[in-house]
């Protein structure tokens, strides 16, 4: 985003692109021949844009209406040395868009120039064009276009909402799903985040399947790009590791037979598809889960604290509690439902501490503190990995190398 501080500022940015990503003036005397969009060219407007070989002419009032930058941009009067070096006026002087693609400039066209019926349509599930929404909120943000930006996000969290399980296969592409998740995420759409985190889950939970190992490998990616994905990223890993059974007590579940011999010296590479880099973290977090599980096969200490007990604990509340959580695990375990997940099996002692109340002087500290223990387990999820915590802008190219490790497919 440029910087809106003053127009001074803006044209500074816009004169020294950010990165190569923003506006700039590409001079006269354009050796390469530009062609005029079908669509989104006006004989009668009054600013040239070029994105990419496409000529775009349109009423600059339209764009500066709605956005502080544009306002900016061509509020110069004619005649200005910085007005005219932005150029805009021609075809052979235009104000070239570097960083946009063709379709995305198209999409902001689309909606600075909608007309209510298409407004309409896309409020129906039936007939929205989800990618083209997805342009619009990238371009958007990238340009200022704040109301665009939220009636575009407001629309796809709708939908999201709506019709979680085809969200995903709405957009189109697997390119355009990380893209709004990431834009989501910048724009504090924390409930088209969350929706979005969940229906990624539940498609990485099917990771048997190369659907759901695809699926994984996107999250991992866009998961790896920012530290508050942090959280997301340890569930992640988690929910795979669901999927392979290494959490089951029934090791005869999902096992193909194989010779004697060739059983005795079975090498697992089911893990080679990875880059190293996630391999570590799957064994991290499947090793150091394991013995969590390990650990919560003792009754954890029973504090006497905050408030105090008013019976008598150490007599009466500590075996009892043992107990209580003794029977608990032998229950969890004898009905495999829990088997070796430490996820699982907290997740039975707060169902079993709701259905039977402890009767212990302390019982209500106690419940609430079983209460906590699954928000916890979640909140440090991603230690198990050792999942780092790092700026988002630390991340560094050297992670893109492992994203060429899972296959690439469009989701329609
Ligand atoms: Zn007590």
């Amino acid at each position: 985003m440029a910087d809106k501080s003053s127009q001074v500022d803006i044209l500074t940015s816009i004169d020294t692109p950010l990165g190569g990503d923003d506006i700039r003036k590409v001079g006269a005397g354009l050796d390469v021949k530009h062609i005029r969009d079908d669509v989104w060219y006006f004989t009668d407007g009054t600013v040239v844009f070029l994105v990419e070989d496409k000529l775009f002419r349109v009423h600059g009032a339209i764009f500066a209406r709605d956005s502080e930058l544009f306002q900016a941009l061509l509020s110069l009067p004619q005649g200005d040395a910085q007005r005219d070096e932005i150029g805009g006026h021609s075809d052979d002087n235009p104000i070239v868009c570097a960083g946009d693609s063709i379709e995305e400039f198209r999409a902001l066209c689309w909606a600075l120039y909608a007309r209510p019926s298409d407004i309409l349509l896309q409020q129906d599930y039936n007939t929205v064009d989800v990618p083209k929404l997805i342009k619009i909120v990238a371009i958007s943000h990238k340009y200022d276009f704040a109301a665009y930006q939220d009636w575009a996000l407001g629309v796809l969290g709708a939908h999201c909402s709506a019709y979680p399980t085809s969200f995903f296969a709405k957009c189109g592409t697997w390119s355009n799903v990380c893209t709004i998740f990431r834009l989501a995420s910048q724009c504090n759409q924390n409930a088209l985040v969350q929706e979005m985190e969940q229906s990624w889950l539940r498609r990485t939970s099917n990771a048997s399947k190369s659907e759901g190992l695809t699926a994984f490998g996107y999250a991992l990616d866009v998961a790896e790009t920012s530290d508050s994905f942090r959280q997301f990223h340890g569930k992640l890993y988690y929910t795979y590791l669901q999927t392979t059974v290494m959490f089951c007590v029934r090791f005869q579940e999902g096992v193909e037979s194989t010779g004697i011999l060739d059983t005795a010296s079975h090498i697992d590479t089911s893990l080679s598809k990875f880059s190293e880099e996630r391999r570590y973290r799957i064994l991290s977090g499947f090793w150091s889960l394991s013995r969590l599980w390990r650990k919560l096969s003792q009754p954890p200490k029973l504090e006497n604290s905050h408030p105090p007990c008013t019976g008598n604990h150490t007599r009466d509340c500590v075996p009892k509690w043992q107990a209580w959580w003794k029977d608990a695990l032998d229950e969890a375990m004898g009905q495999g439902r829990c088997e070796n997940d430490p996820g699982k099996l907290i997740q039975a002692m707060q169902t079993r501490v709701r259905a039977e109340p402890l009767q212990l002087a302390c019982a209500s500290l106690v419940e609430k503190q079983i209460g906590l223990m699954k928000e916890r387990f979640d909140d440090t999820l991603a230690d198990h990995f050792l999942i780092p915590k790092q700026s988002s802008d630390s991340k560094t190219t050297a992670d893109s190398s492992s994203n060429s490790e899972l296959p690439r497919l469009s989701l329609i």
